[in-house]
Formats: structure tokens, sequence, C-alpha cells
């Protein structure tokens, strides 16, 4: 499946949004958004102007499906299984999408992004109740362990991604044992709960996608 493999700040910049795409770097004043870079474009003013409704609903597509690094194809088809969920299609989105693998390894702090997260699974440095997953896009349950395989335990960019943990903490829906590089998803995540991406306007995405 085709990737983005350009610029990625240039993502947050369309967006004037930090999609937090880049580690270490965006928590840093190096990250353009902190540094009030205007949006990428010859006109950045014409491209922040007023937009239609189907404008602002994409944007806001466009912004969830960049966090989680998603291609169009998969997005939606977690998007469908959303809907054909029980409760409401918003938070079903979100708890689908904070249930990928490569997504847990990165908010347990086994990586500074989510797309080196996504390295690590796909490397088979991830194991999921002991077994070693490669697919980034794997769903674990609540009460699955996930850790670092025995090789991955010596890697710098998994110790120096796990200080973090020290300074910013984890999610509520996870626990760590940052010595043993394993923890444990515990239960999917209330809308509420996922406090980094409150300014993410799901209605949009689902008046979107029922068009
Ligand atoms: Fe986005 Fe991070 Fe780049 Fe800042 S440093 S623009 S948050 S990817």
């Amino acid at each position: 499946m085709a990737r983005y493999i350009g610029p990625v700040c240039r993502l947050c910049r369309t967006e004037q949004l930090k999609l937090m795409l880049k580690g270490g770097r965006c928590k840093s004043d190096k990250c353009p958004i902190n540094r009030k870079r205007a949006a990428p474009g010859k006109d950045p003013k014409a491209r922040l102007g007023k937009r239609s409704d189907y404008g602002t609903q994409l944007r806001e597509k466009q912004k969830l499906k960049r966090i989680y690094g998603m291609q169009e194809k998969q997005f939606r088809l977690f998007f469908e299984k959303a809907v054909r969920m029980p409760g409401i299609t918003g938070e079903n989105l979100f708890a689908l999408l904070e249930r990928r693998l490569d997504n847990v390894v990165y908010r347990m702090r086994f990586a500074t992004s989510r797309s080196q997260a996504r390295q690590l699974v796909l490397h088979g440095h991830v194991q999921v109740n002991g077994k070693r997953v490669s697919i980034p896009s794997s769903i674990v349950k609540a009460e699955d362990e996930i850790g670092i395989a025995e090789g991955g335990k010596k890697m710098v960019v998994i110790k120096d991604a796990l200080k973090e943990f020290t300074k910013s903490g984890i999610m509520p829906w996870l626990s760590l044992d940052p010595d043993a590089m394993k923890g444990k998803f515990l239960s999917s995540p209330k809308r509420g709960e996922i406090t980094d991406l409150k300014d993410i306007k799901e209605q949009m995405i689902i008046e979107l996608y029922s068009k």
C-alpha cells in the first residue's frame, strides 16, 4: 500500500495543527507549528480562508487519518467497522484507532512517534501475549500484554523513548513496567480520556462519510 513519504511537518502546516509525527522534535522549539510557520503553498492565507462544509469535514478526516498514519482505504474500513459496532460511532472509531498495535506501542512509550512504532512492529520487535506480531494494524484486546521481544530490549531508540515515560506518564487505559519493557492494554479508552485529541471533531468525519 502506497504511503506518504514527503516531509511530514508539511502535513501539520497544512492542518495548522500539531499532528505529532516526528517524535522528540514535535515537543521542541524546532517544530514549525510552535514557530508559527504558515501553511505551505504560494497563498497560504487563501488556503486557510473560508471553507465549505465539505472542505471543513474533509480536513477533519485528514487530520485524524494522518495522526494515526493511515491510508484512506484502511481508515474507511475502520470507520465502517465503527458504524457496525453497538454504541456511538465517533466513540467506536476512536476506540478502534487506539487499539491498533502500532498506536499502543507508541502510547506505551516504546517509540517516540506512531511511525517509529510501526517500524518496530514491522521488524518483529513487538510481542502480544508473548508472541511476535508484525502487523501494525492488528487490534489489541482488553488485558492483552504488549512487550518488546528479547532482541529489541537493547535497542537505544526504545530505551530513549521509554525515558519519556518518566517525564510525561502514560495514558490511563494502559499499564507499563518500563524495566521489563512490557505493559497491558487495560481497556478501550473512553473518548473523553483521549485528551491529546480533544480538538478533533469526529462528528464532521461521520457527516463526511454519510454523504
Ligand atoms: Fe508536526 Fe512534529 Fe513537525 Fe511539529 S515537529 S510540524 S508537530 S511533525
